[in-house]
């Protein structure tokens, strides 16, 4: 599904306006099956078209909002200190972004903590770190900020990002911060929806910030080049349920602000497509004969209609068995 980007007459100027306007770098080639590139027709030109509207402001728990709009959710503690944020979301939305967060507060960006190196995650970094905050990642993070990525199933690669949009604090497995009266836990539990993404848990508010290891009635994207898989990101989900409660307010990368109940439908639903693609290809089928066989079907009405269709799911699944 092309869709239209007022911003961009052709694709040739836009492989050109999006190398200057962003400093990427767009290839022209990719094997196999995939859905249009990343920022014409994938999950990027959503964002990019998203980042046009406002940014919502969603109250959560004692000091802490969600803000919606700008590519991935970001969750911001606010205290007198300043403030502590979940990840970064894109460029585009600097001016919109900065309004919303003057009116939680004055207080000055501190930390932000990219839950993992995607796009959508992370291109808010440098503006960001401009505006004072340290940013915070697993080592894998820094990794593939620090160096050219491919991403095959979005047929992007994506150039190093500028210094200062670099992680400065590098977690390995866990990392403790007191700030603005919680306590807060990054975590790394291995590899999940990539090699490094991390959990964040406000223990006082009890409020976890899952990035993309759970979206919230969306088929999630898994990155299976950086070290994702649909096992990883099952336990994910697994140690995620373990670590909440039936109060515990669960913050997905994409879609609304959920709870644990919605978490265990996102992990049953990934358990059931990854048992029929399992069943499927151990019977020698290949990837177009497992998506004609649709595993997903009883699943698409509800999770299929945000930026991973049914197909595009499958062959993630499928990839990463
Ligand atoms: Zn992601």
């Amino acid at each position: 599904m092309p869709i239209d980007l007022p911003w961009i007459p052709s694709t040739a100027v836009f492989l050109c306006s999006a190398f200057l306007a962003f400093g990427y770098v767009a290839t022209a080639t990719a094997t196999g099956p995939v859905k249009g590139d990343y920022f014409h027709t994938g999950a990027g030109t959503r964002y990019l078209e998203r980042a046009k509207g406002d940014i919502v402001t969603v109250p959560l728990r004692d000091n802490i909002n969600v803000l919606m709009g700008s590519g991935a959710n970001i969750v911001v503690l606010s205290g007198s200190e300043g403030k502590f944020l979940v990840d970064a979301g894109i460029k585009p939305s600097e001016e919109k972004l900065q309004a919303a967060l003057n009116k939680i507060g004055p207080s000055p960006l501190k930390y932000v903590v990219n839950t993992h190196w995607h796009w959508d995650h992370t291109d808010g970094n440098e503006w960001m770190h401009a505006a004072g905050a340290t940013i915070v990642a697993q080592r894998n993070t820094l990794k593939h900020l620090s160096q050219t990525t491919h991403v095959d199933d979005w047929n992007w690669t994506f150039a190093p990002v500028p210094a200062g949009a670099r992680p400065t604090i590098i977690v390995e497995n866990e990392r403790d911060f007191a700030f603005a009266g919680d306590s807060i836990k990054v975590e790394h539990f291995g590899p999940g929806h990539t090699d490094g993404d991390v959990l964040v848990y406000f223990e006082k508010a009890d409020v976890m910030a899952l990035g993309d290891t759970f979206w919230n009635g969306n088929y999630p994207f898994i990155d299976n080049e950086d070290g994702g898989s649909v096992n990883s990101a099952i336990a994910w989900a697994n140690k995620a349920i373990e670590r909440s409660t039936d109060k515990t307010i669960l913050v997905p990368g994409h879609g609304p602000v959920g709870n644990r109940a919605q978490l265990i439908e996102f992990r049953d639903m990934l358990v059931t497509v990854r048992d029929k693609v399992v069943a499927l290809k151990s019977q020698g089928k290949s990837l177009d004969d497992v998506i004609a066989a649709r595993p997903t079907a009883a699943f698409d009405d509800k999770w299929g209609r945000f930026v991973i269709d049914s197909k595009f799911f499958t062959k993630l699944v499928y990839e990463g068995l």
